[in-house]
């Protein structure tokens, strides 16, 4: 039973006013102070680049850097939810084990070696034209024209957009390439 204090405060009442109404509040003056990492971010609607599903991304930025990335909660397709996957498309951007440079593996090597991005694009342009003018098809046996490249095949990365997607479909059919896929997402 709860007795008189030194308030001169006792009974039921009394241990209410000390428990709660007299309480100091209960927040400190810092958590009033602290505010959501995302306030005043920029907020861009995006699409999870992984899957087909589609689901809709909140992307926050400052000072034009990426800071969180979360599920749209105006989205009809996921409502506000991505999956463990599409919750960590915020890595594919901040991310210190993530590769910056080119790594070349030379024929028959165990090793990887870090090169020059216009070493790699020169290799790569060399290589293309090489096996393009070793092995391209202007006519079928029957001595149809069918103008084609089968040596050569093209893999899309799911983070390409539709624009990107477009100008390499163009590129690959000008050369006559016809294994071409794709994952446009955004
Ligand atoms: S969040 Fe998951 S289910 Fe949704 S698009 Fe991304 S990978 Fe697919």
């Amino acid at each position: 039973m709860a007795t008189a204090n030194s308030n001169g405060t006792g009974g039921r009442e009394g241990f209410l006013k000390r428990h709660i109404g007299f309480v100091p509040n209960p927040i400190s003056k810092r958590s009033h102070q602290l505010t959501a990492r995302t306030q005043d971010a920029r907020v861009t609607v995006s699409v999870c680049p992984y899957c087909g599903v589609g689901c809709s991304q909140l992307v926050y930025s400052k000072a034009g850097k990426v800071i969180n990335i979360e599920g749209n909660p105006d989205s009809p397709i996921n409502g506000g939810h991505l999956c463990p996957k599409g919750a960590s498309t915020y890595q594919l951007i901040n991310n210190p084990n993530r590769p910056t440079t080119v790594l070349y593996r030379a024929p028959k090597s165990d090793h990887w070696e870090t090169r020059p991005l216009e070493w790699a694009m020169d290799r790569i342009a060399q290589l293309v034209k090489t096996t393009r003018d070793a092995t391209f098809q202007m006519t079928n046996p029957e001595g149809t024209r069918i103008n084609r490249c089968e040596s050569i095949g093209h893999i899309g990365g799911a983070t390409l957009d539709n624009e990107e997607n477009y100008l390499i479909l163009k590129l690959w059919r000008a050369l006559g390439i016809v294994h071409i896929t794709n994952q446009a997402r955004i």
